[in-house]
């Protein structure tokens, strides 16, 4: 990190990333804390659409927000999942970090042209919504799993898991302001597939009448034929 050499630094940066969640290998990190951020300082790591900087940027932030934690009583219940939310490093990517002990992959399911997830952090068990996004390359989108709408749980996990994900991603995939007809379609009839695939399996048929996943369904449904009428 301190090398001033571009690919150097992109190496060690990445390999700090990878153990954003590890306290133990960023805490070692502490003491060269100042140094790093001295030999880094107005380095200019190029990069076509997404600035190289952040490859020392974003370290540097692992590194303080893990000695914040360890130095603040107020900030020790901050778990480091809080670090996937960052808005200066856009490529934890889920099927990865899932490889790693510390965070799970609930559920992942096909959208338009990008996958979404569901994934929860196992030392603090809070859930991320994740989207993959596209925009001249590939980064994901995380955060605090919140629903619009309250939906009533089943008690049957990966159902539940499977339900919640299909309605947060079309919830956030109608919420496009430019959404194209075709896009809004898509949704419509991936949500008509799935009451379909609700109603035909013996142990989920009564599913949407005694959790009350139709009225949600059909609330959403009302919502993306009124934005495809108004495509004209
Ligand atoms: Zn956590």
């Amino acid at each position: 990190m301190t090398s001033k050499e571009a690919q150097l630094i992109r190496t060690a940066g990445a390999e700090i990333i990878r153990n954003s969640q590890n306290e133990i290998s960023i805490e070692s990190l502490i003491p060269f804390l100042n140094k790093i951020k001295r030999e880094t300082s107005g380095l200019e790591l190029g990069g076509a659409f997404a600035s190289n900087n952040r490859f020392y940027k974003f370290p540097i932030q692992i590194i303080e927000f893990h000695k914040r934690r360890k130095s603040f009583w107020s900030l020790k219940n901050k778990c480091t999942c809080n670090l996937y939310l960052s808005k200066s490093y856009l490529g934890f990517n889920p099927d990865k970090e899932a490889e790693g002990a510390t965070i799970q992959l609930i559920h992942k399911m096909k959208g338009n042209w990008t996958q979404d997830y569901i994934m929860q952090c196992l030392k603090c068990f809070e859930k991320y919504y994740v989207s993959e996004r596209h925009y001249h390359y590939m980064w994901w989108h995380w955060e605090p799993l919140r629903f619009e709408r309250q939906i009533m749980l089943s008690g049957n996990a990966p159902i539940d898991d499977e339900f919640q994900l299909l309605i947060k991603a079309i919830e956030q995939a109608i919420k496009v302001n430019n959404i194209s007809k075709d896009s809004l379609i898509f949704e419509k009839e991936r949500l008509i597939n799935y009451q379909a695939k609700l109603a035909d399996k013996v142990d989920t048929r009564d599913y949407e009448f005694r959790y009350g996943w139709n009225i949600i369904m059909d609330e959403i449904l009302k919502e993306i034929n009124q934005k495809i009428k108004n495509k004209g």
